[in-house]
This record gives structure tokens, sequence and C-alpha cells, in this order.
């Protein structure tokens, strides 16, 4: 079985690095050699290059994120994918499809034994379900054997899409089998 997670609002509050309450404790029961993953959507760096404005993230903010969430977390998934695809309506400008570009060469993720990808292809990004079926390619399983788990109706419309299990993270932070 492989669990897939979203990272914002699933395993730790929104643009922060802290795990949300019941988090550890539920990554911590899952079986020994289960498959992990994380699917984040982070055009956050992409949305201040071409904006030009500092509440969005830099690139070593998000790097730092999520390596400081993952430590809070006492977790390492095998996988971690990570979209910086701009949202649709901006996926045909040159200057947000440029500075996806250059968020992908300058985001450096870099945690001993964590294979790391980052993609900017439009359907990666979630509620497009692309980032899903990489996680499936990696681990040449079917996708049936797939749940995923996040907190917004895009996490859920990926899922969808795939065909794999989805399930809501309030949920599984209160305990719902996996
Ligand atoms: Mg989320």
């Amino acid at each position: 079985m492989i669990y897939g997670f979203d990272f914002d609002g699933t395993l730790v509050e929104s643009w922060t690095a802290k795990p949300l309450p019941g988090v550890r404790g539920r990554l911590a029961a899952l079986p020994a050699g289960t498959h992990t993953f994380i699917a984040t959507n982070q055009a956050g760096p992409v949305f201040r290059a071409v904006l030009g404005q500092a509440k969005y993230p830099s690139v070593e903010d998000v790097a730092q994120r999520l390596t400081d969430g993952l430590r809070a977390l006492d977790w390492r998934p095998d996988l971690l994918l990570i979209c910086v695809a701009p949202p649709l309506k901006h996926q045909q400008d040159y200057a947000w499809v440029r500075a996806a570009s250059e968020a992908i060469t300058a985001l450096n993720v870099t945690i001993p034994g964590l294979i790391v990808r980052i993609g900017r292809d439009p359907t990666w990004r979630k509620p497009q379900p692309g980032m899903l079926f990489a996680a499936a390619r990696y681990y040449d399983m079917r996708i049936r054997s797939m749940c995923y788990i996040g907190d917004m109706e895009t996490d859920r419309q990926a899922a969808r899409a795939t065909g794999c299990g989805y399930l809501d993270a309030v949920a599984w932070r209160k305990g719902a089998a996996t």
C-alpha cells in the first residue's frame, strides 16, 4: 500500500513547519515498510517572482519549511513531489512559465534518503492528478493501491481523477483507517 500526503493543512499548519495535532502519532503508527510520499503545490516563489510581492515565500523559505516540517514530524517519506506550476490562468503566460522554470532550478531540498522531484508541468498542479500518477509510476504500483490524504477539495479532485483512494486529513488525524 502507498500513502500519499498533502503537506500544508494536512501534516503541518498551513505555511508553517508546525505539525498538526495527531499527525506524528498517525505517521508513527503506519506499518513498517509502508510506502509514503508527499505531493504538494508550492507555487509561492513563482508568485513572488512575477508579482514582486514579498508576502509570498522565496524558494529558500519553501525548502526550509519543508525540511523543518519533516524534522518536526520526526518522519521522512520516500518521495517528495513539489509542483511549482502556476494556476491554470497563467500557464500560457511567458513570465509565469519562466518563473516556474527558475524556481525548479533554484529550489533545493536536500534531505538524506529522500527522493525529491520538482515539476512545473501543468498536469502536476492539483486538482490535476499528475503528481499522483508520478508517484504510482515511481513505485511501479497500481493506482488502486494508493490512498491520498489531503485537506482541500483540490486534493480530493486529484485523487478522484486517478482512481486512487482519498481520505480527508481531519478524519485521518482523528484516527480514520487508511
Ligand atoms: Mg493542503
